[in-house]
């Protein structure tokens, strides 16, 4: 059977977010190094985003992915790391960091528009994206792409599960679908196990939390750009 239908992840695929992500982490780490020791070194900026991503760990069942979760986990290593005696106004600063990244405007990632615009003319598109169900639709209205996607998908995980829901729901045979992404963990070996083909975008950066130990799974391709897709697809 050949392809018919292409997924695309949002983040990091379509458009650019660790990077956001990133530069609030410095700005914690700089605001929380000053309780770990009084010279506020670039080893106490470093543990303090190092407590970050183990209280993201931790929290991940919990409050998912996405800016709330973020927030709610910069709040508590905040609290943690400063043994409480974080202030009020300090805590404003960083809900202000998490309304900044709410507002961030979408960029796509370059040479998307035109991939997706090929694309759209002779596959069915889904968007396959997990995160705050608000902030990942207001995103994928500013990013001016939604009308090339036949449906979007919002899911809480990318697991096996999710993907066999989104296929079922949408008609889809697994081996007639390929989905194509930056996050090995989320992206490609979920889809690889349901028998779809998967497509490994890598973004220059990702979350320790989406990285995965190992190399990428021989049945799974890799392009180092999203604008080699169309030809990729045309060739297999
Ligand atoms: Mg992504």
């Amino acid at each position: 059977m050949t392809t018919r239908v292409v997924g695309l992840d949002g983040d990091d695929t379509l458009w650019h977010s660790e990077g956001h992500y990133i530069t609030t982490t410095e700005r914690l780490g700089e605001l929380l190094a000053p309780y770990l020791d009084d010279d506020g070194s670039d080893l106490d900026h470093a543990r303090a985003v190092q407590h970050l991503t183990e209280v993201e760990r931790r929290n991940l069942a919990r409050f998912g992915y996405g800016v709330k979760a973020f927030t709610l986990s910069m709040i508590e290593t905040a609290v943690e790391v400063s043994g409480a005696r974080v202030s009020a106004s300090e805590i404003q600063r960083i809900l202000d960091w998490s309304k900044e990244l709410l507002d961030h405007p979408v960029e796509l990632i370059e040479g998307v528009q035109e991939t997706v615009d090929r694309l759209a003319g002779s596959y069915q598109l889904l968007l396959v994206t997990k995160g705050d169900l608000l902030h990942q639709e207001s995103k994928v209205a500013r990013s001016g792409l939604v009308e090339r996607f036949e449906s979007v998908h919002i899911v809480s995980e990318k697991d096996p599960a999710t993907y066999n829901r989104v296929l079922a729901g949408t008609g889809v045979a697994p081996q007639e679908f390929v989905m194509v992404g930056n996050s090995v963990r989320s992206d490609v070996l979920p889809v690889l196990e349901l028998g779809a083909r998967a497509v490994h975008v890598p973004y220059h950066t990702t979350w320790a939390l989406e990285t995965v130990e190992g190399e990428l799974p021989a049945e799974a391709a890799h392009l180092d750009r999203i604008d080699e897709l169309p030809e990729f697809l045309e060739s297999t």
